[in-house]
């Protein structure tokens, strides 16, 4: 039986970060994974899906450079190519993840883990073959898959989930895209940047539920302007695959018809099959119960990510494999994820933290005090002929305290980071509003902001 400090069940971005703090901090570390180095993120999630977004981004930048001056005869699309590139920057990564875990001597183990008692965990191999591994410390991180509901006609080419769209070379001109969340968004943009023509079903009443109302609807607004039909409040009845056609019947509505539909209802965490119950590890629903140490119920079995968290972010799941390596290596840490960045990959892209301007309404009443920068007096944004979008910024009235913010427009994934960090430290929006920012920048448009909230606005009039 071979014998570690620390044994990682599952290689994401949670399970691979923790495993390479571990092995850092000087533990015997090992990690077992049953598909992917580099999980759902590195192989059919984050990844591909931004070198996705970033080639229809081009693509439609493109069929628009007349505007810029630039005369360029109508763009030709080799998806083929597209995912050829795509596949290739995942290799990239995949292995640069691999090399890097082998440069801190953890061993890779290849197989199904499951636990088999306090210590122990049984991997099955691809061949059948077993092999017990035992750890003082394990850290569960078997991530999440996507939900496949029996009613929709699962083929793998015409009725599809992010797994094959993340993948395949298929790309038919219309497609129906079931769910309106973040993903399903992100690939509605993909597509109607590639000018296929998109229909995006959503059971709920906006895009996107769960983030700021105000800003939902700008998502749909700049995916209805690129041609996508856009049907909330929506629900599919029946799907069925005809030849080449999938027909879908919608409640109330006309039925649609495409070449494809992505299924893009949610994703479930990994916690079947994995010895949980043998152990008694407590849950919380369909996730694994975890204190801000990432400790289970049991001693020395540690859970994050997906599996153990209801904010699916790979980011998220990193810092949780931080926490986790760093206490399962006789460190001390922790993290009440309080501060965080949520980014959605739309054009134009969201970063949001803390609360949404209606969350802060809801537990502070009055006392919350909203600023909204439009990028309509951003000269950055001007330059680049992008001025959809604003920076809300969400405090206290009588403090300053931030409690939220939600930037959506050109980078605002990145511009954020600066809102985050703030929160994290508990700065005050005084704060952000003396830091001087490059001009001219997107980030600016944070410190423009805070003056705004401050009543000392240069820019806008407010
Ligand atoms: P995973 O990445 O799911 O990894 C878990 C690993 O464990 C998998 O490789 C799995 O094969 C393995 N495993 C499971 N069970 C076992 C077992 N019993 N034995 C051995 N191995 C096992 N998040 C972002 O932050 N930004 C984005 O832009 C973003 N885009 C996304 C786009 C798409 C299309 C999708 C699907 C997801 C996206 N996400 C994004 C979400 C992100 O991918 C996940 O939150 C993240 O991968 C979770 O990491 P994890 O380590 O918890 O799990």
């Amino acid at each position: 039986m071979s014998k570690y400090d620390v044994a990682v069940l599952g290689a994401g971005p949670g399970g691979y970060v923790a495993a390479i703090r571990a092995a850092t901090l000087g533990a015997k570390t090992c990690i077992i994974e049953n598909k992917y180095i580099g999980g759902t993120c590195l192989n059919v999630g984050c990844i591909p899906s931004k070198a996705l977004l970033h080639t229809s981004e081009m693509f439609h930048q493109m069929t628009e450079s007349a505007d810029f001056g630039i005369a360029c005869t109508t763009p030709k699309l080799d998806y083929t190519k597209v995912m050829a590139r795509t596949r290739t920057v995942v290799k990239q990564l995949t292995g640069g993840v691999e090399q890097l875990l082998k440069a801190r001597k953890v061993d890779i183990i290849m197989g199904t883990g499951r636990l088999k008692q306090a210590g122990q965990i049984e991997v099955t191999a691809a061949d059948g073959a077993t092999q017990t591994v035992a750890a003082q410390n394990i850290i569960i991180a078997t991530g999440s898959r996507v939900v496949q509901p029996k009613a929709f006609p699962f083929d793998g080419k015409y009725v599809v989930t992010t797994n094959e769209t993340t993948t395949s070379d298929y790309l038919p001109n219309d497609i129906l895209i079931v769910g309106g969340g973040i993903i399903g968004c992100e690939f509605a943009t993909i597509y109607s940047e590639l000018g296929r023509k998109v229909t995006i079903v959503e059971m709920m009443p906006s895009l996107c539920p769960g983030l700021d109302k105000e800003i939902a609807s700008q998502i749909a607004r700049s995916l209805k302007k690129r041609g996508v039909e856009v049907l909330t409040g929506s629900k599919i009845t029946s799907m069925k695959v005809d030849g080449e056609t999938v027909v879908a019947e919608v409640e109330g509505k006309p039925t649609v018809k495409a070449g494809m539909a992505l299924v893009a209802i949610g994703r479930a965490p990994v916690v079947e099959d994995i010895g949980l119950e043998a152990l008694g590890i407590a849950m919380d629903k369909q996730i694994i119960k975890v204190d801000a140490r990432c400790q289970t119920s049991a001693p020395g079995i540690y859970a994050i990510g997906d599996c153990a968290c209801r904010y699916q972010y790979a980011h998220v799941a990193s810092r949780m494999g931080i926490v986790a390596a760093e206490n399962a290596a006789g460190h001390k840490a922790s993290d009440d994820l309080r501060v965080f960045p949520a980014a959605v990959y739309t054009h134009p892209e969201v970063g949001s933290c803390g609360l949404s301007e209606s969350e802060a309404r809801e537990q502070h009443g009055d006392a919350v005090k909203v600023a909204k920068f439009p990028l309509t007096a951003s000269g950055m944004a001007r330059a680049f002929g992008d001025t959809q979008g604003m920076i809300k910024i969400i405090a206290l009235e009588k403090t300053g305290e931030i409690l939220g913010a939600t930037c959506i427009g050109p980078h605002s994934t990145d511009v954020v980071h600066e809102i985050v960090l703030a929160m994290k430290h508990e700065l005050t929006i005084d704060e952000l509003a003396e830091t001087i920012h490059a001009h001219p920048t997107f980030s600016e448009a944070v410190g423009e902001a805070a003056e705004l909230w401050l009543g000392k606005a240069i820019h806008t009039i407010g």
